[in-house]
């Protein structure tokens, strides 16, 4: 059983690229990412890096959306933009 999120290279959060206090990162960081393989493998943003390959930087490992609400807004962002 890994101790680290399979998905960190891919990870913009890990990688301390998103605008959020960095207390929040060091608390995913700790819960999430180098914790047990239930816990990573809970996170939002790492089924959803399974699923699309990336991970859009509004969806946090705690996030309460659905990948299909996900996959709207993404959606929704591209038309708009
Ligand atoms: S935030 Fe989620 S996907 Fe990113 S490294 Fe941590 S556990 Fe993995």
């Amino acid at each position: 059983m890994k101790n680290q999120c399979s998905k960190i290279g891919k990870c913009n959060l890990f990688g301390g690229e998103l605008e959020i206090p960095e207390d929040s990162v060091i608390r995913y960081k700790c819960f999430y990412c180098l914790g047990e393989e239930s816990r990573w493998s809970s996170c939002k943003r790492f089924m959803i890096i399974d699923e699309l390959g990336y991970c859009p930087d509004f969806v946090m490992p705690n996030s309460l959306l659905s990948s299909e609400q996900i996959m709207n807004r993404i959606q929704w962002s591209k038309v708009s933009n």
